[in-house]
Protein backbone atom coordinates (compact mmCIF):
# COMPACT_ATOMS: atom_id res chain seq x y z
CA UNK A 1 0.00 0.00 0.00
CA UNK A 2 1.57 3.40 -1.05
CA UNK A 3 2.34 5.62 1.53
CA UNK A 4 2.44 8.47 -0.84
CA UNK A 5 -0.87 10.68 -0.80
CA UNK A 6 -1.23 10.36 -4.64
CA UNK A 7 -3.60 12.32 -6.92
CA UNK A 8 -5.01 8.92 -8.76
CA UNK A 9 -7.95 7.26 -7.70
CA UNK A 10 -6.15 4.05 -8.78
CA UNK A 11 -3.47 3.29 -5.54
CA UNK A 12 -1.69 0.54 -7.80
CA UNK A 13 0.28 2.68 -10.01
CA UNK A 14 3.14 1.35 -11.25
CA UNK A 15 6.31 2.43 -9.82
CA UNK A 16 8.75 4.36 -13.14
CA UNK A 17 12.26 3.26 -11.84
CA UNK A 18 14.14 4.70 -15.22
CA UNK A 19 13.95 6.91 -18.31
CA UNK A 20 16.00 6.62 -21.47
CA UNK A 21 15.76 9.01 -24.50
CA UNK A 22 11.76 8.65 -25.22
CA UNK A 23 11.09 5.54 -22.75
CA UNK A 24 10.20 5.04 -19.97
CA UNK A 25 10.37 2.64 -17.76
CA UNK A 26 8.38 0.31 -14.71
CA UNK A 27 9.86 -1.91 -11.90
CA UNK A 28 8.70 -4.79 -13.95
CA UNK A 29 10.18 -4.05 -16.72
CA UNK A 30 7.44 -2.82 -18.84
CA UNK A 31 8.39 -0.28 -21.87
CA UNK A 32 6.55 2.90 -22.30
CA UNK A 33 6.36 5.37 -24.98
CA UNK A 34 6.00 9.05 -23.18
CA UNK A 35 4.19 10.89 -25.90
CA UNK A 36 2.68 13.43 -23.48
CA UNK A 37 5.68 13.98 -20.85
CA UNK A 38 3.19 14.21 -18.02
CA UNK A 39 1.56 17.26 -19.48
CA UNK A 40 4.04 18.81 -21.90
CA UNK A 41 6.88 18.50 -19.76
CA UNK A 42 9.85 16.52 -20.89
CA UNK A 43 10.69 17.81 -24.44
CA UNK A 44 14.14 16.45 -24.22
CA UNK A 45 13.07 13.04 -23.06
CA UNK A 46 14.12 11.13 -19.86
CA UNK A 47 18.28 10.72 -19.29
CA UNK A 48 19.59 13.34 -21.47
CA UNK A 49 23.22 12.96 -20.88
CA UNK A 50 23.98 16.55 -21.38
CA UNK A 51 21.46 17.55 -18.72
CA UNK A 52 22.88 15.24 -16.24
CA UNK A 53 25.87 16.89 -16.79
CA UNK A 54 24.57 20.46 -16.44
CA UNK A 55 23.01 19.47 -13.09
CA UNK A 56 25.80 17.37 -11.78
CA UNK A 57 28.21 20.52 -12.51
CA UNK A 58 26.38 22.87 -10.29
CA UNK A 59 25.72 21.06 -7.75
CA UNK A 60 29.35 20.16 -7.53
CA UNK A 61 29.75 24.11 -7.57
CA UNK A 62 27.15 25.56 -5.98
CA UNK A 63 23.55 24.20 -4.88
CA UNK A 64 21.82 26.58 -3.37
CA UNK A 65 22.59 30.76 -2.01
CA UNK A 66 19.69 32.43 -0.51
CA UNK A 67 18.29 35.00 -3.08
CA UNK A 68 17.93 37.73 -0.21
CA UNK A 69 21.79 37.98 -0.35
CA UNK A 70 23.08 36.86 -3.70
CA UNK A 71 22.51 36.16 -7.18
CA UNK A 72 24.01 33.30 -8.93
CA UNK A 73 25.16 33.11 -12.26
CA UNK A 74 22.46 30.22 -13.61
CA UNK A 75 19.92 32.47 -12.52
CA UNK A 76 21.49 35.59 -14.08
CA UNK A 77 22.43 33.97 -17.38
CA UNK A 78 18.52 32.53 -17.50
CA UNK A 79 16.78 35.37 -17.18
CA UNK A 80 19.15 37.42 -19.47
CA UNK A 81 18.70 34.21 -22.01
CA UNK A 82 15.03 34.13 -21.85
CA UNK A 83 14.35 38.03 -21.83
CA UNK A 84 16.31 38.10 -25.06
CA UNK A 85 14.13 35.28 -26.68
CA UNK A 86 10.96 37.45 -25.40
CA UNK A 87 8.24 38.61 -27.91
CA UNK A 88 9.55 42.37 -29.46
CA UNK A 89 8.69 45.07 -27.70
CA UNK A 90 9.14 43.33 -25.04
CA UNK A 91 11.99 45.49 -23.87
CA UNK A 92 14.78 45.17 -21.15
CA UNK A 93 12.35 43.16 -18.29
CA UNK A 94 13.25 40.52 -15.92
CA UNK A 95 12.53 37.05 -14.52
CA UNK A 96 11.66 35.81 -11.46
CA UNK A 97 12.23 32.13 -11.03
CA UNK A 98 9.76 29.70 -8.35
CA UNK A 99 9.15 26.09 -8.32
CA UNK A 100 6.07 25.56 -10.68
CA UNK A 101 3.50 27.37 -12.97
CA UNK A 102 0.80 27.86 -10.39
CA UNK A 103 3.55 29.45 -8.67
CA UNK A 104 4.91 31.59 -11.55
CA UNK A 105 1.32 32.78 -11.77
CA UNK A 106 0.72 33.67 -8.54
CA UNK A 107 4.10 35.78 -8.76
CA UNK A 108 2.47 37.19 -11.85
CA UNK A 109 -0.34 38.31 -9.80
CA UNK A 110 1.27 39.93 -7.40
CA UNK A 111 3.58 41.74 -10.40
CA UNK A 112 0.67 43.33 -11.69
CA UNK A 113 -0.61 44.28 -8.57
CA UNK A 114 2.01 46.22 -7.90
CA UNK A 115 2.62 47.65 -10.68
CA UNK A 116 -0.89 49.32 -10.54
CA UNK A 117 -0.08 50.31 -6.69
CA UNK A 118 2.79 51.66 -7.42
CA UNK A 119 1.31 53.46 -10.18
CA UNK A 120 -0.65 54.77 -7.94
CA UNK A 121 -3.84 52.99 -9.33
CA UNK A 122 -4.87 51.36 -5.93
CA UNK A 123 -8.06 49.97 -6.91
CA UNK A 124 -6.86 47.90 -9.39
CA UNK A 125 -7.11 44.54 -7.87
CA UNK A 126 -9.50 42.11 -10.15
CA UNK A 127 -8.19 39.51 -12.72
CA UNK A 128 -10.35 38.23 -15.70
CA UNK A 129 -9.69 35.03 -16.74
CA UNK A 130 -11.57 32.48 -19.44
CA UNK A 131 -14.06 30.04 -18.88
CA UNK A 132 -12.32 26.55 -19.12
CA UNK A 133 -9.01 27.96 -18.41
CA UNK A 134 -6.70 26.37 -16.15
CA UNK A 135 -3.66 28.47 -14.63
CA UNK A 136 -3.09 26.76 -11.73
CA UNK A 137 -3.95 25.15 -8.39
CA UNK A 138 -2.50 27.09 -5.41
CA UNK A 139 -4.93 28.95 -4.29
CA UNK A 140 -4.56 32.52 -6.28
CA UNK A 141 -4.22 30.78 -9.32
CA UNK A 142 -6.99 28.58 -9.20
CA UNK A 143 -8.89 31.91 -8.27
CA UNK A 144 -8.15 33.88 -11.53
CA UNK A 145 -9.06 30.35 -13.71
CA UNK A 146 -12.36 29.10 -14.44
CA UNK A 147 -11.69 25.66 -13.97
CA UNK A 148 -15.25 24.92 -12.22
CA UNK A 149 -14.45 21.37 -11.10
CA UNK A 150 -11.11 21.90 -9.19
CA UNK A 151 -12.65 24.93 -8.13
CA UNK A 152 -15.80 23.32 -6.32
CA UNK A 153 -14.91 22.78 -2.81
CA UNK A 154 -12.20 25.69 -2.93
CA UNK A 155 -15.19 28.33 -4.01
CA UNK A 156 -15.53 29.84 -0.89
CA UNK A 157 -11.54 30.61 -0.71
CA UNK A 158 -10.87 31.93 -4.01
CA UNK A 159 -10.63 35.34 -5.58
CA UNK A 160 -13.43 37.13 -6.91
CA UNK A 161 -12.00 36.77 -10.45
CA UNK A 162 -14.43 37.68 -13.96
CA UNK A 163 -14.58 35.47 -16.71
CA UNK A 164 -15.14 35.54 -20.30
CA UNK A 165 -15.84 32.80 -23.21
CA UNK A 166 -13.00 31.06 -24.41
CA UNK A 167 -11.82 31.08 -27.96
CA UNK A 168 -13.51 27.73 -29.04
CA UNK A 169 -14.51 28.07 -32.24
CA UNK A 170 -15.28 24.58 -33.20
CA UNK A 171 -17.87 24.39 -30.29
CA UNK A 172 -19.04 28.16 -29.51
CA UNK A 173 -19.10 29.40 -32.94
CA UNK A 174 -22.31 29.59 -34.32
CA UNK A 175 -23.92 27.80 -36.94
CA UNK A 176 -23.09 30.13 -40.49
CA UNK A 177 -21.49 32.73 -38.01
CA UNK A 178 -17.63 33.69 -39.62
CA UNK A 179 -14.42 33.44 -37.18
CA UNK A 180 -14.45 36.74 -38.13
CA UNK A 181 -17.58 37.53 -36.92
CA UNK A 182 -17.53 35.18 -33.76
CA UNK A 183 -13.83 37.03 -33.04
CA UNK A 184 -15.59 40.23 -33.01
CA UNK A 185 -18.88 38.90 -30.76
CA UNK A 186 -15.90 37.92 -28.31
CA UNK A 187 -14.26 41.23 -28.02
CA UNK A 188 -17.05 42.78 -27.87
CA UNK A 189 -18.51 40.69 -24.59
CA UNK A 190 -14.79 41.53 -23.45
CA UNK A 191 -15.09 44.98 -23.70
CA UNK A 192 -19.05 44.22 -22.12
CA UNK A 193 -17.72 42.64 -19.38
CA UNK A 194 -14.86 45.27 -18.56
CA UNK A 195 -17.46 48.11 -18.59
CA UNK A 196 -19.95 46.29 -16.36
CA UNK A 197 -17.51 45.66 -14.20
CA UNK A 198 -15.40 48.95 -13.88
CA UNK A 199 -12.31 48.81 -15.59
CA UNK A 200 -10.88 51.16 -12.82
CA UNK A 201 -10.99 47.86 -10.78
CA UNK A 202 -8.99 45.27 -13.05
CA UNK A 203 -5.71 44.57 -12.92
CA UNK A 204 -4.59 41.94 -15.31
CA UNK A 205 -6.52 39.48 -17.72
CA UNK A 206 -4.54 36.00 -17.69
CA UNK A 207 -5.27 34.08 -21.25
CA UNK A 208 -2.90 30.75 -22.44
CA UNK A 209 -2.14 31.92 -26.37
CA UNK A 210 -2.65 28.35 -26.91
CA UNK A 211 -5.28 26.58 -23.83
CA UNK A 212 -3.69 23.03 -23.03
CA UNK A 213 -4.74 20.92 -20.47
CA UNK A 214 -8.54 21.90 -20.37
CA UNK A 215 -9.21 22.79 -24.14
CA UNK A 216 -6.87 20.49 -25.43
CA UNK A 217 -4.20 22.54 -27.89
CA UNK A 218 -6.79 24.68 -28.81
CA UNK A 219 -5.51 28.36 -30.66
CA UNK A 220 -7.63 31.54 -30.91
CA UNK A 221 -9.21 32.34 -34.59
CA UNK A 222 -7.17 34.94 -36.18
CA UNK A 223 -7.30 38.61 -34.93
CA UNK A 224 -8.16 37.58 -31.74
CA UNK A 225 -4.92 38.19 -29.32
CA UNK A 226 -4.36 41.48 -31.47
CA UNK A 227 -8.10 42.66 -30.40
CA UNK A 228 -7.74 41.40 -26.68
CA UNK A 229 -4.28 43.28 -26.70
CA UNK A 230 -5.84 46.80 -27.57
CA UNK A 231 -8.73 46.15 -25.39
CA UNK A 232 -6.13 45.97 -22.65
CA UNK A 233 -4.36 48.78 -23.61
CA UNK A 234 -7.66 51.09 -23.72
CA UNK A 235 -8.53 50.16 -19.92
CA UNK A 236 -4.98 49.88 -18.54
CA UNK A 237 -5.13 46.06 -18.41
CA UNK A 238 -2.19 44.53 -17.47
CA UNK A 239 -2.20 41.51 -20.30
CA UNK A 240 -0.34 37.78 -18.67
CA UNK A 241 0.06 35.05 -20.96
CA UNK A 242 0.52 31.73 -19.45
CA UNK A 243 2.89 29.84 -21.90
CA UNK A 244 3.39 27.20 -19.00
CA UNK A 245 2.39 24.44 -21.36
CA UNK A 246 2.40 25.78 -24.84
CA UNK A 247 5.78 27.81 -24.18
CA UNK A 248 8.88 27.17 -24.23
CA UNK A 249 9.02 25.81 -28.40
CA UNK A 250 6.59 23.07 -27.75
CA UNK A 251 4.51 25.01 -30.40
CA UNK A 252 7.12 25.56 -32.52
CA UNK A 253 8.52 28.83 -31.16
CA UNK A 254 9.61 29.64 -27.76
CA UNK A 255 6.54 31.92 -27.12
CA UNK A 256 3.01 32.03 -28.67
CA UNK A 257 2.37 35.20 -28.03
CA UNK A 258 5.09 36.06 -30.65
CA UNK A 259 3.67 33.91 -33.35
CA UNK A 260 -0.28 35.37 -32.91
CA UNK A 261 2.00 39.06 -32.53
CA UNK A 262 1.58 40.16 -29.68
CA UNK A 263 3.69 41.30 -26.73
CA UNK A 264 2.24 40.36 -22.83
CA UNK A 265 3.01 42.42 -20.33
CA UNK A 266 4.05 39.73 -18.45
CA UNK A 267 4.23 36.15 -19.71
CA UNK A 268 4.59 32.84 -17.32
CA UNK A 269 6.28 29.72 -18.00
CA UNK A 270 6.98 26.34 -16.95
CA UNK A 271 6.96 22.27 -17.63
CA UNK A 272 9.33 22.81 -20.79
CA UNK A 273 11.57 25.31 -19.30
CA UNK A 274 13.29 22.53 -16.97
CA UNK A 275 12.21 19.87 -18.95
CA UNK A 276 11.32 17.78 -15.74
CA UNK A 277 15.05 17.73 -14.66
CA UNK A 278 13.91 20.46 -12.08
CA UNK A 279 10.99 21.90 -10.98
CA UNK A 280 11.02 25.12 -12.40
CA UNK A 281 8.72 27.92 -13.58
CA UNK A 282 9.07 31.61 -14.58
CA UNK A 283 7.50 34.93 -14.12
CA UNK A 284 8.94 37.18 -17.05
CA UNK A 285 8.09 41.16 -16.46
CA UNK A 286 7.99 43.02 -19.47
CA UNK A 287 10.02 46.88 -19.18
CA UNK A 288 6.78 48.47 -18.91
CA UNK A 289 5.89 46.15 -15.79
CA UNK A 290 9.68 46.51 -14.59
CA UNK A 291 9.94 50.44 -14.98
CA UNK A 292 6.94 51.12 -12.76
CA UNK A 293 8.57 48.71 -9.94
CA UNK A 294 10.38 50.57 -6.97
CA UNK A 295 10.94 53.78 -9.30
CA UNK A 296 12.70 51.32 -12.00
CA UNK A 297 14.39 49.29 -9.80
CA UNK A 298 12.62 46.72 -10.42
CA UNK A 299 12.31 44.89 -6.77
CA UNK A 300 10.04 42.30 -6.41
CA UNK A 301 7.30 42.78 -3.34
CA UNK A 302 7.54 38.82 -3.09
CA UNK A 303 9.41 36.06 -2.06
CA UNK A 304 9.80 32.30 -1.71
CA UNK A 305 12.93 30.56 0.13
CA UNK A 306 13.73 28.38 -3.37
CA UNK A 307 13.25 30.88 -5.57
CA UNK A 308 15.85 31.08 -8.02
CA UNK A 309 17.70 27.83 -7.31
CA UNK A 310 20.80 27.48 -8.52
CA UNK A 311 20.38 23.98 -10.02
CA UNK A 312 16.91 24.88 -11.09
CA UNK A 313 18.39 27.52 -13.27
CA UNK A 314 21.05 25.91 -14.15
CA UNK A 315 19.19 23.06 -15.43
CA UNK A 316 16.77 25.73 -17.44
CA UNK A 317 19.71 27.35 -19.29
CA UNK A 318 21.18 23.89 -20.01
CA UNK A 319 17.53 23.19 -21.76
CA UNK A 320 17.84 26.39 -23.95
CA UNK A 321 21.62 25.79 -24.49
CA UNK A 322 20.55 21.86 -26.31
CA UNK A 323 17.72 23.43 -28.00
CA UNK A 324 19.93 25.69 -29.82
CA UNK A 325 22.83 23.57 -30.27
CA UNK A 326 20.41 20.69 -31.91
CA UNK A 327 18.33 23.06 -33.73
CA UNK A 328 15.19 21.60 -32.05
CA UNK A 329 12.96 24.39 -33.00
CA UNK A 330 13.22 23.07 -36.29
CA UNK A 331 12.97 19.43 -34.98
CA UNK A 332 8.99 20.74 -33.65
CA UNK A 333 8.03 22.31 -36.81
CA UNK A 334 9.21 19.42 -38.91
CA UNK A 335 7.96 16.53 -36.92
CA UNK A 336 5.37 18.38 -35.93
CA UNK A 337 3.68 18.61 -39.45
CA UNK A 338 4.72 14.82 -39.79
CA UNK A 339 2.66 14.36 -36.77
CA UNK A 340 -0.43 16.29 -38.01
CA UNK A 341 0.01 14.28 -41.22
CA UNK A 342 -0.31 11.08 -38.98
CA UNK A 343 -3.37 11.83 -37.04
CA UNK A 344 -5.22 13.20 -39.71
CA UNK A 345 -4.40 9.86 -41.88
CA UNK A 346 -5.19 7.90 -38.66
CA UNK A 347 -8.22 9.85 -37.21
CA UNK A 348 -9.77 12.28 -39.83
CA UNK A 349 -12.22 10.08 -40.44
CA UNK A 350 -13.09 8.42 -37.04
CA UNK A 351 -16.78 8.89 -36.34
CA UNK A 352 -15.47 9.75 -32.77
CA UNK A 353 -13.13 12.41 -33.52
CA UNK A 354 -15.15 15.42 -33.86
CA UNK A 355 -11.72 17.86 -34.15
CA UNK A 356 -8.15 17.17 -34.57
CA UNK A 357 -5.89 20.60 -33.81
CA UNK A 358 -2.82 21.60 -32.63
CA UNK A 359 0.66 23.49 -33.03
CA UNK A 360 4.32 22.00 -33.57
CA UNK A 361 4.26 19.12 -31.13
CA UNK A 362 1.03 20.24 -29.17
CA UNK A 363 -1.69 18.56 -30.72
CA UNK A 364 -5.43 17.26 -29.39
CA UNK A 365 -8.32 14.99 -30.81
CA UNK A 366 -11.39 16.25 -29.62
CA UNK A 367 -13.69 12.84 -29.03
CA UNK A 368 -17.64 13.40 -29.87
CA UNK A 369 -20.08 10.72 -29.61
CA UNK A 370 -21.67 12.41 -32.78
CA UNK A 371 -19.28 13.83 -35.15
CA UNK A 372 -22.57 16.28 -37.13
CA UNK A 373 -23.76 17.49 -34.05
CA UNK A 374 -21.02 17.58 -32.01
CA UNK A 375 -22.37 16.20 -29.03
CA UNK A 376 -19.65 15.22 -26.45
CA UNK A 377 -19.77 11.60 -24.61
CA UNK A 378 -21.70 11.64 -21.35
CA UNK A 379 -19.38 12.60 -18.19
CA UNK A 380 -20.38 9.05 -16.72
CA UNK A 381 -18.83 7.01 -19.78
CA UNK A 382 -15.41 8.61 -18.54
CA UNK A 383 -14.05 7.53 -21.91
CA UNK A 384 -10.90 10.25 -21.28
CA UNK A 385 -10.17 8.05 -18.05
CA UNK A 386 -10.42 4.84 -19.99
CA UNK A 387 -8.30 6.15 -22.95
CA UNK A 388 -5.86 7.38 -20.34
CA UNK A 389 -5.54 3.40 -18.73
CA UNK A 390 -5.50 1.55 -21.42
CA UNK A 391 -3.19 3.35 -23.39
CA UNK A 392 -0.87 2.98 -20.42
CA UNK A 393 -1.53 -1.03 -20.78
CA UNK A 394 -0.76 -0.28 -24.17
CA UNK A 395 2.63 1.27 -23.25
CA UNK A 396 1.69 4.51 -24.17
CA UNK A 397 1.64 7.61 -22.01
CA UNK A 398 -0.82 10.41 -23.14
CA UNK A 399 -2.92 12.94 -21.91
CA UNK A 400 -6.42 12.71 -22.08
CA UNK A 401 -8.72 14.89 -20.15
CA UNK A 402 -12.63 14.32 -19.43
CA UNK A 403 -15.28 16.70 -21.16
CA UNK A 404 -12.88 19.73 -20.61
CA UNK A 405 -15.25 20.53 -17.52
CA UNK A 406 -18.18 18.36 -16.75
CA UNK A 407 -19.36 17.87 -20.30
CA UNK A 408 -18.59 21.49 -21.45
CA UNK A 409 -16.57 20.37 -23.80
CA UNK A 410 -15.93 17.11 -25.28
CA UNK A 411 -13.64 14.79 -24.31
CA UNK A 412 -10.22 15.22 -25.74
CA UNK A 413 -6.93 13.24 -25.73
CA UNK A 414 -3.64 15.18 -25.85
CA UNK A 415 -0.28 14.13 -27.19
CA UNK A 416 2.93 16.43 -26.58
CA UNK A 417 5.89 14.19 -27.36
CA UNK A 418 9.66 15.24 -26.95
CA UNK A 419 11.35 17.35 -29.32
CA UNK A 420 14.16 14.57 -29.67
CA UNK A 421 11.64 12.20 -31.59
CA UNK A 422 12.12 10.17 -34.72
CA UNK A 423 9.40 10.14 -37.18
CA UNK A 424 9.05 6.29 -36.26
CA UNK A 425 8.69 7.42 -32.61
CA UNK A 426 5.56 9.22 -33.97
CA UNK A 427 4.27 5.90 -36.29
CA UNK A 428 4.29 4.05 -32.59
CA UNK A 429 2.47 7.00 -31.05
CA UNK A 430 -0.69 7.28 -33.33
CA UNK A 431 -0.54 3.21 -33.90
CA UNK A 432 -1.20 2.77 -30.01
CA UNK A 433 -3.07 5.58 -29.94
CA UNK A 434 -5.67 3.99 -32.58
CA UNK A 435 -5.01 0.69 -31.05
CA UNK A 436 -6.49 2.27 -27.58
CA UNK A 437 -9.00 4.31 -28.42
CA UNK A 438 -10.56 1.40 -30.90
CA UNK A 439 -10.07 -0.51 -27.63
CA UNK A 440 -12.41 1.96 -25.82
CA UNK A 441 -14.23 3.47 -28.69
CA UNK A 442 -15.33 0.27 -30.64
CA UNK A 443 -17.96 -0.58 -28.45
CA UNK A 444 -20.03 2.45 -28.94
CA UNK A 445 -21.81 3.21 -32.10
CA UNK A 446 -21.64 6.16 -34.22
N1 LIG B 1 -0.87 27.11 -16.33
C1 LIG B 1 -1.13 26.21 -17.27
C2 LIG B 1 -1.55 26.67 -18.62
C3 LIG B 1 -1.02 24.85 -17.01
O1 LIG B 1 -1.31 23.96 -17.97
C4 LIG B 1 -0.61 24.43 -15.73
C5 LIG B 1 -0.50 23.01 -15.41
O2 LIG B 1 -1.01 22.15 -16.06
C6 LIG B 1 -0.34 25.42 -14.77
C7 LIG B 1 -0.47 26.74 -15.11
C8 LIG B 1 0.11 25.02 -13.40
O3 LIG B 1 1.41 24.55 -13.46
P1 LIG B 1 1.96 23.60 -12.29
O4 LIG B 1 1.20 22.32 -12.36
O5 LIG B 1 3.42 23.45 -12.63
O6 LIG B 1 1.76 24.32 -11.02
Amino acid sequence: MSSVLHRNLNLNLPMAVRGEGVYLYDAAGKEYLDASGGAAVSCLGHGHPDMVDALCDQIRSLEFAHTSYFTSRPAEDLAEKLISLAPEGFGRGKAAFVGSGSEANEVAMKLARQYHVERNDHKRHRFMARRMSYHGNSIGALGAGGHTQRRAIYEPMLIDNLLISSCYYYREGRPGESEQDYCTRLLDEFVQTIEAAGPETIAALMVEPISGATLGSLAAVPGYFKGIRAICDQYGILLIADEVMCGMGRCGDYFVSAQEGITPDIITIAKGLGAGYQPIGAAMASEKVISALYDGSGMLSNGHTYMGHSVACAAAKSVLDIMERNDLLGNVRRLGAELEAKLRTAFGDHPHVGDIRGRGLFWTLELVENRETKQPFPVEKNIAGRIKHVAQQNGLICYPSQGCINGEAGDHVLVAPPFISTSDHLTELVDKLQTSMDGVLSSFAA
